[in-house]
């Protein structure tokens, strides 16, 4: 049963927050601060992202480094950029393709960051070319409004075959009421803690997203009969669910009092994406990247090609 990247990758994990308010921005502590609190509670690496102020990645330590980074916003959109060489030109701000295409070519991967707090429908954001993904949890807009989650979003726009990887991120402007920190995080499979090893991991999907659980492991496997399934490895929880296009997932909750830290699923072709979260008993959750059927089984029937390809 061979692993799926970033399973069966080579390279050690590194835990990292991706969007960090600071006193450049509308942040209450200072970069150094900000960094301090991150390497004092065990992450390898943040980047730091102020309201359209651009911070160089740099290392801090033989163990933390930061990544170059900025939040961008414009009318209807806010946008996570990082590993950008410095920022596009805001006046393109109100046009976020542009936006994107300015990130991309200063050499940064871009995020559509909190969309359901933002307002974005899934419809307005499928026509965007060139993002690497978007946040499906954001602690602060979690913690202030319920608004931090946007697994519907995504779904839609793997539904439409937009191939999209999912952050979770404390956006932490470390404000007494928010309690963001330390909440939504990214463990990322990379060869060394460097900000180019971790922006090539990034880019390729070489990571999980988290509030709280371990992935430990997503394997496939080949019956004799020729159906491939895919199995899920967790640390115990509550549920382990399988996300696909509309209802061709399926949800597996522990019986009362057990764990499940496995479960599996087979890979069907209308299902065209499947993607995993685990929940434990508090509620946090662990986030797989979604995996492209078309991928494991071949190109799909006309019937259920999705409509539209990035
Ligand atoms: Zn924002
Ligand atoms: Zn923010």
């Amino acid at each position: 049963m061979p692993s799926i990247a970033p399973f069966g990758t080579a390279g050690s994990w590194f835990k990292g927050n991706l969007h960090t308010h600071t006193t450049q921005s509308d942040g209450e502590l200072s970069p150094e601060e900000a960094v301090a609190w991150y390497r004092a509670h065990g992450y390898d690496f943040i980047a730091l992202t102020d309201h359209w102020v651009y911070t160089p990645g740099r290392r801090i330590s033989s163990d933390f480094i930061t990544l170059s980074g900025a939040e961008l916003h414009g009318e209807g959109y806010h946008l996570l950029a990082l590993g950008l060489i410095s920022l596009p030109d805001r006046a393109l701000a109100d046009d976020v393709q542009a936006t994107v295409r300015e990130v991309c070519t200063r050499g940064g991967l871009a995020f559509f960051a909190h969309p359901y707090w933002t307002g974005q429908r899934p419809s307005e954001m499928a026509p965007i070319r060139g993002l690497a993904g978007l946040e499906v949890y954001n602690a602060v807009c979690e913690e202030m409004q319920g608004l931090g989650y946007a697994r519907v979003h995504w779904d839609e726009l793997l539904g439409r075959g937009r191939r999209l990887l999912g952050l979770a991120v404390d956006d932490v402007h470390w404000r007494a009421e928010h309690n963001a920190q330390g909440k939504g995080f990214v463990m990322v499979k990379a060869e060394r803690l460097e900000e180019g090893c971790l922006l090539e991991s990034l880019a390729k999907g070489q990571f999980y997203a988290s509030t709280g659980p371990r992935l430990e492991d997503l394997r496939l496997e080949w019956g004799e009969d020729g159906q491939a399934v895919l199995h899920a490895f967790c640390s115990p929880c509550r549920q382990i669910t399988f996300y696909a296009h509309g209802p061709t997932g399926r949800r597996f909750t522990a019986p009362k009092g057990e764990w499940l830290d496995h479960a599996c699923l087979p890979i069907k072709e209308e299902q065209v994406f499947l993607r995993v979260e685990c929940q434990d008993d508090l509620g946090r959750i662990a986030w797989s990247n979604p995996l492209f059927v078309e991928d494991v089984l071949g190109a799909p029937k006309a019937r259920h090609r999705p409509q539209e390809s990035s």
